[in-house]
């Protein structure tokens, strides 16, 4: 790949672990670094330490005009609305060696913003996001429709087929967690589909946002296919959401402002939505289960990414007589994870993402001491500079409690006892919930296990494993974890529209 032109934005430039860093500080739209129309910043934090790592121009609803408007010109009217599809994929190709070449980079800006442990950063939120646009550039060409039959007469004299055609301008809104992969996850499907987007990505973690759309125009995409606005949600979310030209939403967030979304969005144009919400996923580890895999992936299902990943298992039910076992071996575990600067190779686990989210989940441990379960370990801030929780345990969580009902979205595993062999009753106690997001279940019994994953009402059900998400595999929510999915070929539908050509033909 040749690089182009040399860019030319405001740059910040730094040096961490012996690596020059750089990446822009300025709204992306048309292909053009700017200033926002007001002219107003906000500053992004390293939540290791709570210091400024820079300032970034903060979008507005005005610039959410005109970054719409440069995506329906290059939609409408642009290279990218003729380009033929498998040019399509070629470009989305160069865009992902781009990520390579740049995955130290891009993974060491995600581990100051966010927060994530720098070998995780590098391995699942930049690599996945590389595998992500490689995934869909295959798919560029071969996105097709159907013929449908009307009428069985011989010889016949209607054909009718379907074609798949992109939507237009499709608004992406995505979350601090994971705030490449979030990206990567939905603007890679949008973009083979052949539409032209808008992402704003969440407020508090911008910046490998910014990275990317450098990277972009390295590339070769024409102006205006990609514009990335960072900016809060309250005005440039909500101005996504009403804007009369936005044809898609795609969001990954909460479920309030999720639903917040879904009003906004059927204001002025009735938009097509899909929604990725949050979760309070079950995990079922039976007395039959391999208990080595079980407490590894257990742990991992708890406090991957320091627990801020929506498909986190909000609550473990352990069949009774191994869950005094299972409880002393986790904490055992616990104990040696090493908490610390995510930058260094050696840590496990990093400070949570910015200084309101820690003190809600400190609250939630609060709650559930009040409420009368037991703390096992942790449930406190580190006595350390910078955004850290001590990895937490609670156990006998009743079923009424607060915290076996709310997402915690932190480093809090919360276990619960179930009755030997009462599997419809551990069944109905893992169901009860109004999330539908993910689960799992432990057992060595193929047939408990098949029976657990037909009745568990959860967009995904892993089964002897935990996390296994795959680009290929497609991931979304039931009830109030939204609706809609990231991921393998059904996203693609997600961003498509389906027209169905009728003909009439011969002698009538
Ligand atoms: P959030 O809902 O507060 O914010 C998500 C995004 O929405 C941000 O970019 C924010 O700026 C924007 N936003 C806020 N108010 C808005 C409004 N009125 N209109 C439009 N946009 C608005 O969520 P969060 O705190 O960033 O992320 C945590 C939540 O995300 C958790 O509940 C988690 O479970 C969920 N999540 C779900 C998935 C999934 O795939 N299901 C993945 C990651 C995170």
């Amino acid at each position: 790949i040749d690089d182009k032109e040399p860019l030319v934005f405001e740059a910040v430039k730094m040096h961490v672990n012996d690596m020059d860093i750089s990446f822009p500080r300025q709204l992306f739209i048309d292909n053009e670094f700017v200033d926002a129309s007001s002219g107003a910043t906000f500053n992004t934090i390293n939540p290791s330490d709570e210091s400024v790592i820079c300032s970034i121009a903060k979008g507005t609803p005005d610039d959410v005009n005109r970054a719409v408007e440069a995506a329906k010109v290059a939609f409408e009217e642009g290279e990218w609305g003729k380009m033929n599809a498998r040019d399509r994929g070629t470009l989305m190709y160069k865009l992902a060696d781009l990520m390579e070449q740049h995955q130290e980079e891009l993974a060491t800006i995600e581990s100051i913003d966010s927060g994530a442990v720098y070998t995780l950063a590098l391995k699942t939120h930049v690599g996945m996001s590389i595998t992500t646009f490689r995934y869909f550039a295959g798919w560029c060409d071969k996105i097709q429709g159907s013929t449908i039959p009307i009428n069985h007469a011989r010889p016949s004299k209607n054909l009718t087929y379907t074609k798949k055609e992109p939507l237009g301008v499709c608004a992406i809104i995505t979350p601090w967690n994971y705030p490449l992969m979030m990206l990567a996850w939905k603007m890679a499907a949008c973009l083979a589909a052949g539409n032209t987007v808008v992402l704003k990505p969440a407020q508090v973690t911008p910046l490998t946002a910014l990275k990317f759309a450098e990277l972009v125009v390295k590339a070769g995409f024409p102006p205006g296919v990609i514009n990335i606005l960072p900016g809060p949600g309250s005005s440039i979310g909500q101005a996504l959401s009403e804007h009369p030209h936005v044809r898609k939403l795609g969001f990954t967030g909460s479920t309030p402002i999720g639903k917040t979304i879904m009003e906004s969005c059927s204001k002025v144009n009735l938009k097509k939505v899909s929604l990725e919400l949050g979760g309070k996923s079950p995990l079922i580890i039976f007395s039959d289960c391999d208990m080595d895999k079980a407490v590894r992936m257990g742990l991992s299902s708890v406090f991957f990414n320091k627990g801020e990943n929506c498909i986190a298992a909000g609550r473990l039910f352990v069949e009774e007589s191994i869950h005094d076992e299972y409880v002393e071996r986790c904490v055992a575990e616990i104990k040696k994870m090493k908490i610390g600067n995510p930058l260094d190779r050696s840590v496990d686990h990093g400070p949570q993402n910015h200084r309101a989210h820690l003190e809600k989940l400190l609250e939630y441990c609060d709650t559930g001491v009040k409420e009368g379960a037991t703390l096992v370990y942790g449930g406190k801030q580190c006595d350390m500079k910078g955004l850290f929780m001590e990895p937490t345990v609670f156990t006998d969580v009743e079923d009424h409690m607060f915290i076996a009902d709310e997402e915690s979205f932190g480093p809090v595993m919360i276990i619960s006892k179930f009755q030997d062999g009462d599997v419809d009753g551990v069944i109905k106690r893992a169901n009860n919930t109004e999330y539908g997001l993910a689960s799992g279940v432990f057992t060595k019994d193929i047939n408990k296990a098949m029976y657990v994953a037909d009745q568990i009402d959860a967009g995904t059900v892993f089964v002897n494993t935990y996390n296994k998400t795959d680009v290929a595999a497609p991931f979304g929510g039931f009830k109030q974890s939204g609706f809609g999915k990231d991921l393998g070929e059904e996203a693609l539908h997600e961003y498509l529209k389906t027209k169905a050509v009728t003909v009439e033909y011969g002698q009538q």
